[in-house]
Formats: C-alpha cells, structure tokens, sequence
C-alpha cells in the first residue's frame, strides 16, 4: 500500500520543505520507494534534491491545470529509489487559474490514482498558505505531517490548519488522518524551546512524534547544495535525526 503523506502549515519557515527532502531521503535510505512532489511555487524542494528549476519545461503546474499526466514530469534524483515531481513559479498562478476549472479541489489526487502504485512514499511540500495548492494536497493524502517550529508563536495560527483539515475531512476526503506534529528547529540551549515543546505536547498529547529535530547549521546549508542533509553531511546530528524520523514514520504503517 502506498502511504500519501502531505507536510503542511500555512506558516512560513517552520520546516516544511526541510522536513519534506530530509524525510524523504530519509525514506529512500531505509530502502522505500518514495515520490517527492513539490507543491510550492517557490520551489525550495525541487532545487533542494539537486533540481535545476531553469531546466524544467514541465511541471506540477502542467499537472493541475492541463492535466498534463503526472509521470511525464517525475525526474530521478541523486538518491536512489527518490523521484522528484518539480515546480517552477508558474505554479503561482495556479492558485488562481484552478478556481474557475472543474474538481478543483481534486486535481493532484486524480494525477497521482495513476503512479501511486509504483510508490511506497509520496511526499507532498505545501507552500505556507491554506489555498487551492494546499486543499489539493490535503485532498490527496492519506495523512499530514505538521512541523512546528519551537520558536515564540509556536502555536498561533494551528487552530486554522485545524479546522482547515476538518474541512477536508467534512467534504474532501473522509479518509484524512494527522499522522503527526513534528517539532522543528528545537534548541537545546534555550528555555524557550523547551517550554514551546511542553506546550504543543500538552496541546496534540501523543500526536507529537518522539523525534525533534534541532536546530542545526547543518540542516540550513545543505539545500544550496541541491543535497539533502544524508548525502551533504551524513554524518551530522540532522542526517540522524532525519533518518531516526524516517523509521519513526515507517512504523507507523
Ligand atoms: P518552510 O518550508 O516551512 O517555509 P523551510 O524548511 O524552508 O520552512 O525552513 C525555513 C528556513 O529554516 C530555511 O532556511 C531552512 O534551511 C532553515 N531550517 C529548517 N529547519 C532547520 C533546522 N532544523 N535547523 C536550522 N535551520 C533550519
Ligand atoms: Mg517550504
């Protein structure tokens, strides 16, 4: 059975593209079939698995507004058994031009229904915004993956994604689980992190994952590598924490 799995928040840079590449190399590693499908117009996965986004001639964009099939624009990456669906900045106007197309809402799940089995993992990067790019997103997966960074505010704004998602399973896709809230850029020298962990713990109880990520330098130069952190410094704190999420992520089947 394949596993859908979208990693979204409406914030911006509490971890999602991240945790999106790490997780799926992560998954790759650990011997998983996994598709990486970069939703995000910004493109910050795509370049971040080695992706040249000036190179790309078709992308998600061609996905959802020409039903371009999904396929034709998967490319291999630099980690064995990881795909790539890749965005560029057209997918910008998607959000707009997908509002006046038919089963809007469902574009991406219908583009994946025909690959999906030959995928373990498919790994959707949200942008930060609770728009049509999002709704397709949630609309598709099995489950969600929420990173929430361990900074002030950490909890502002989650009450919308949650509702959002109970919008979803309302109307979208009953079928819709949180399989969990990831805690992100953790820093083990402030009281301050450790308090915002208490406090999402206390809030999503045993929906928290074990695993937290630190903060790490390491983490934030490997993107402009185009490499994930397992192959831009395997040996790292980040590398084996990702790979622990990896597993953590597995088990929960
Ligand atoms: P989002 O996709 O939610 O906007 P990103 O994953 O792009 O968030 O992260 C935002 C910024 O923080 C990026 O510059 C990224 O490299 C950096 N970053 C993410 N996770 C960590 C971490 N654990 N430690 C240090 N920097 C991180
Ligand atoms: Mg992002």
């Amino acid at each position: 059975m394949t596993k859908i799995i979208a990693i979204a928040n409406q914030k911006g840079g509490v971890g999602k593209t991240t945790t999106s590449v790490n997780l799926s190399a992560g998954l790759a590693t650990i011997g998983k079939k996994v598709l990486l499908i970069d939703t995000d117009p910004q493109g910050n996965a795509t370049s971040g698995v080695g992706v040249n986004k000036s190179e790309i001639e078709q992308s998600i964009y061609d996905v959802l507004i020409d039903e371009l099939p999904l396929e034709e624009i998967i490319h291999k990456t630099g980690i064995e058994h990881l795909c790539i669906a890749p965005t560029t900045i057209a997918l910008a106007g998607a959000e707009i031009e997908l509002v006046s197309t038919i089963s809007r809402e469902a574009r991406l799940k219908n583009a994946i229904k025909k690959v999906q089995n030959d995928f373990d993992y498919i790994i959707i990067d949200c942008p930060p915004s609770l728009g049509l790019l999002t709704l397709n997103a949630l609309t598709a997966a099995d489950a969600v993956i929420i990173p929430v960074q361990c900074e002030f505010y950490a909890l502002e704004g989650l009450s919308q994604l949650l509702s959002t998602i109970s919008l979803v399973q309302k109307h979208l896709n009953e079928d819709l689980l949180i399989d969990g809230v990831l805690l992100t850029m953790f820093d083990v020298r402030t009281n301050l992190s450790t308090q915002v962990a208490e406090e999402v713990k206390k809030f999503f109880e045993e929906q928290v994952y074990e695993t937290i990520i630190p903060r790490s330098v390491r983490l934030s130069e490997a993107p402009s590598h185009g490499e994930s952190i397992l192959q831009y410094d395997p040996k790292s704190k980040g590398a084996e924490v990702y790979l622990q999420f990896a597993k953590e992520v597995a088990q929960h089947g």
